[in-house]
């Protein structure tokens, strides 16, 4: 999907940052300006792109500075560029349990795998999709404020309203709304032209998500990736699912084996409209995701089995 990349003023003060292609790593940013400083949505994958960021973003933030930071959620391609905006006078926000997570996965754990040789499938997918980003150097400046449920954030003259609607993507998913613009930064809720993946889940948790963002009834919809978005997206990612929700769980219930119930749910998106989606074989997350939720004594996957998976998944189709 071909669509103009970096900083665009999508209202009034308000700006869209976009890095096509929205694949994995791929993530977007935003800014809200008001009089007197400005709220940063989300720095990149690492310290080079989030430089670039910041230098694109200077005509603003030159006459309205940085003030506020909010991670949308805990993955690096979201907050591994923090530390270049951590500072006085600047609050880094998130919800707890982003905070919490943010420590999980480093940087160096990422270097790592780029780097190790974990079989010649897993490590070429992985340097695949990791490779083009420099983990090296990024020590994350961690939230100096959280919250839980919902957060409203003073912006110079505007307000910038903070909502929590995780668990879904990850254990503490936030939106951004700007509501005298209408502009909504939705983060990972939103994969515009890509497969989502439900780290944390429920699945039914994101479908509640999507709905409350277009309950805002929002002019301007920024995602986490992929283009700015129309209702028509949300609506789609909804049913997409909806429909792994219902198949992988059905086989769930009948006690499948994960991995050729991955293989089945993932023949029925050959004719849907999702099998345009890019990263395809994150439905093997999504399908664990699902498997999780109807066995919670089921133990969590281990995320080197997971890419394994996507691995297989991906030197096969
Ligand atoms: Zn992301």
């Amino acid at each position: 999907m071909t669509y103009a990349h970096g900083l665009q003023e999508v209202a009034d003060g308000v700006f869209a940052y976009l890095q096509p292609d929205g694949t994995w790593g791929w993530s977007n940013a935003g800014l809200v300006a008001g009089d007197g400083g400005s709220l940063l949505v989300d720095t990149l994958f690492d310290l080079h792109l989030t430089q670039r960021m910041l230098d694109d973003m200077r005509p603003v933030t030159g006459a309205q500075p940085i003030t506020n930071l909010v991670n949308t959620h805990a993955n690096g391609d979201h907050c591994y560029g923090n530390q270049l905006v951590a500072g006085d006078g600047v609050d880094i926000v998130s919800s707890t349990r982003a905070a919490a997570e943010m420590e999980e996965v480093t940087a160096a754990t990422l270097h790592g795998m780029v780097t190790a040789d974990l079989g010649e499938e897993l490590s070429s997918y992985i340097r695949r999709i990791f490779g083009p980003f420099d983990f090296t150097g990024i020590d994350v400046a961690p939230p100096t404020r959280t919250f839980d449920g919902a957060l409203e954030v003073q912006v110079g003259d505007r307000t910038v309203e903070l909502l929590e609607v995780g668990p879904a993507h990850t254990a503490g998913d936030v939106i951004a709304w700007a509501p005298d613009a209408r502009v909504v930064f939705g983060g990972d809720i939103l994969f515009i032209g890509g497969t989502p993946i439900v780290w944390a889940g429920p699945v039914s948790n994101w479908v509640a998500a999507l709905e409350r963002i277009l309950a805002l009834d929002p002019a301007v919809i920024v995602p986490g990736h992929g283009p700015l978005a129309e209702r028509s997206d949300l609506e789609a990612l909804a049913d997409y699912f909806r429909l792994v929700d219902r198949e992988a769980g059905a086989r769930a219930d009948a006690g499948m084996d994960v991995v050729d119930a991955t293989r089945e749910v993932d023949r029925l998106i050959d004719d849907s409209p999702y099998a345009a989606w890019t990263d395809r074989e994150r439905i093997c997350i999504n399908v664990d995701a699902v498997y999780r939720e109807h066995d919670p004594a089921r133990p969590a996957t281990n995320v080197l089995e997971l890419f394994g998976r996507m691995a297989a998944y991906d030197g096969h189709r």
